[in-house]
């Protein structure tokens, strides 16, 4: 019973659907034999392995118009006015500010959550609240700071979405495909050494891989851009990507936090080589 319930919140399975169970392995016994056969890890690949928006002329006109704007960013200020003059995403229009990024530009970590909430919102700025708050004491503990002067001992803060959801909700499918582009030129104009993915949106959209947080978080991948020509222009670099758990999740399920210091103490060696 313990190790179910463990097994359920390591899934990000919080909170119930309804009050009755339901059998659906008895419902359906094709799915019985699926779970139980072993699920490969899927290589990183340069195609899409996300679902898929829903493709329609008009939203591929939409991804083109921000890959374009986005690539066509040569400093992070063109990067900023860019993402303020696309009007593709609806999100745009019920947020209150931009929130573009924090720290320094020059950081060899760059961390990137999913979208801002409501203090990021009024602020304009990433991770100001409650799980701000725990990021940066994470990330205090290796000794590395969104406030600190030197490049090696610093962070770079971005979200996968600059504007906030309604209501704070995980962004669609389609607000991901459109905001892409602009984190991954963003990426490109940083060129930080290590990205920090925080929590499951931002990891399977930058390592644009479909499996559990729970599973990919702790251990690093190459970053390949989903985005066509976005690196264009821009002196090739190394960057390894670590996905871990996101902080507002953490103070939610504070048991897995020893699972998060797992993480950052990877990052940890990584840095010094060690
Ligand atoms: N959560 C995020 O993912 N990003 C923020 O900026 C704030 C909270």
């Amino acid at each position: 019973m313990v190790e179910a319930l463990a097994w359920h919140i390591d899934e990000e399975v919080d909170c119930p659907l309804s009050d009755t169970p339901v059998n659906r392995l008895k419902a359906h016994p094709a799915s019985l034999t699926a779970a139980l056969s072993p699920e490969p890890v899927p290589e990183q690949t340069k195609e899409r392995v996300l679902p898929a928006p829903v493709k329609t002329a008009a939203f591929s006109a939409l991804v083109q118009e921000a890959s374009l704007a986005a690539r066509t960013a040569t400093t992070l200020e063109q990067l900023e006015a860019a993402i303020r003059g696309y009007d593709g995403l609806e999100v745009k229009r019920t947020a209150t500010n931009l929130v573009f990024a924090d720290g320094h530009k020059n950081a060899h970590v760059m961390v990137i959550g999913e979208a801002p909430g409501a203090d990021e919102d009024r602020q304009g700025k990433p991770f100001v609240g409650v799980s701000g708050q725990l990021l940066d004491k994470m990330f205090a503990c290796i000794s590395l700071s969104r406030t600190s002067d030197a490049p090696e001992s610093s962070i770079y803060i971005s979200n996968i979405l600059n504007w906030r959801p309604p209501g704070n909700r995980t962004p669609t499918e389609q607000e991901i495909a459109l905001a892409l582009p602009f984190i991954e030129r963003h990426i490109a104009l940083i060129k930080p050494k290590y990205i920090v993915v925080a929590g499951a949106t931002a990891a399977k959209s930058i390592l644009n891989m479909n499996q559990p947080i729970s599973r990919l978080r702790g251990r690093f991948y190459g970053w390949n851009p989903v985005t066509p020509g976005i690196t264009e222009g821009i002196d090739p670099f190394e960057c390894k990507v670590i996905p871990t758990y996101h902080p507002s999740f953490l103070l939610r399920t504070p048991a897995q936090k020893r699972q998060a210091w797992h993480d950052l103490l990877t990052l940890e060696a990584a840095i010094r080589g060690t």
